[in-house]
């Protein structure tokens, strides 16, 4: 039996990737040719469209992900631990193509080296993309970008908010950027940018410095609390799931991102991407 989780009502629709992260610690990186021991392998739920989506339910937000797993364990994990964080998955379809994965090793210094298979996630078609009755959609580029277009497209047709956080960094078109409220990048992808008034609002998150929220009346900057960060994995997919989930219930832009920016800094402060809840493959 395929485990899927079905709510009545959704309030966000997310368009993204669901992955399994497989993290080891090293005490360093092999160099090419070479061979490291490193520590048993670690599998927690990850991929930016899961961590966004799971963020918006820990918000309060009915909320549904469309994307796709492999018919293999860790698709049933991925499956399994969006089911018990409250996220619907009745728009999760099972492919043929294995589910995607991340390769993550971590250093003592807490750098992470991530290599991500994206597998099934490549699969996501347009005709995958059901907004229902939702009141904003989010979308993250771990997909094809076709599809998360489509899904922009479709939201502007609907009167749905369209929300994307441009990770990783991808070329949209003027038309997509146009309609985004808001778009949200970090300091890195804001240089990719063509300019700031590209979309109706932009976010700009500036890790322990809080967030600028860019809008035709100007730019607003809103601090972060001070916290000791353990592990700033996820960061903004926490910080995009918030806000969405703060939009969908109707805050405006600035209370919605002050709301993400506390969320997203209590999220550094544990390990991982997404707290797990189930027990990984073969657990
Ligand atoms: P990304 O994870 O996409 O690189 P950022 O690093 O800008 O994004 O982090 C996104 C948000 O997470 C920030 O706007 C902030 O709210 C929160 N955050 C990230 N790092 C820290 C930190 N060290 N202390 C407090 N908040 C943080």
């Amino acid at each position: 039996m395929f485990f899927t989780t079905k709510l009545d009502r959704v309030d966000v629709v997310v368009v993204g990737s669901a992955n399994a992260d497989l993290v080891v610690s090293v005490a360093r990186r092999p160099s090419a040719g070479e061979t490291v021991l490193g520590s048993d392998t670690r599998v927690l739920p990850g991929g930016k469209g899961a961590n966004t989506a799971v963020a918006a339910a820990r918000n309060g937000a009915a909320v549904s992900l469309v994307g796709a797993v492999g018919d293999d364990p860790y698709g049933e994990f991925l499956l399994k631990s969006l089911g018990s964080a409250g996220v619907d998955t009745t728009r999760v379809r099972k492919v043929t193509t294995p589910t995607g994965l991340a390769f993550i090793t971590v250093t003592p210094d807490g750098e992470n080296s991530i290599i991500v298979s994206p597998g099934a996630n490549s699969a996501l078609t347009e005709a995958d993309v059901d907004l229902g009755d939702a009141r904003v959609l989010v979308a993250s580029l771990e997909v094809p970008i076709t599809v998360v277009e489509h899904a922009v497209a479709l939201a502007a047709r609907s009167g749905v908010r369209a929300v994307v956080n441009l990770s990783p960094v991808a070329e949209l078109s003027p038309d997509t950027l146009a309609v985004l409220d808001p778009l949200i990048v970090n300091e890195h992808e804001a240089r990719a940018l063509p300019g700031f008034d590209c979309s109706r609002s932009v976010v700009v998150t500036l890790g322990a410095r809080g967030a600028d929220v860019v809008t035709p009346e100007g730019t607003r900057r809103i601090p972060a609390p001070q916290v000791d960060a353990v592990d700033t994995t996820g960061a903004g997919d926490a910080f995009t799931g918030a806000l969405a989930a703060h939009l969908a219930r109707g805050a405006d832009l600035v209370a919605a991102t002050e709301h993400a920016i506390a969320y997203a800094a209590r999220s550094v402060t544990h390990q991982g991407a997404q707290p797990p809840r189930v027990a990984p493959p073969g657990k």
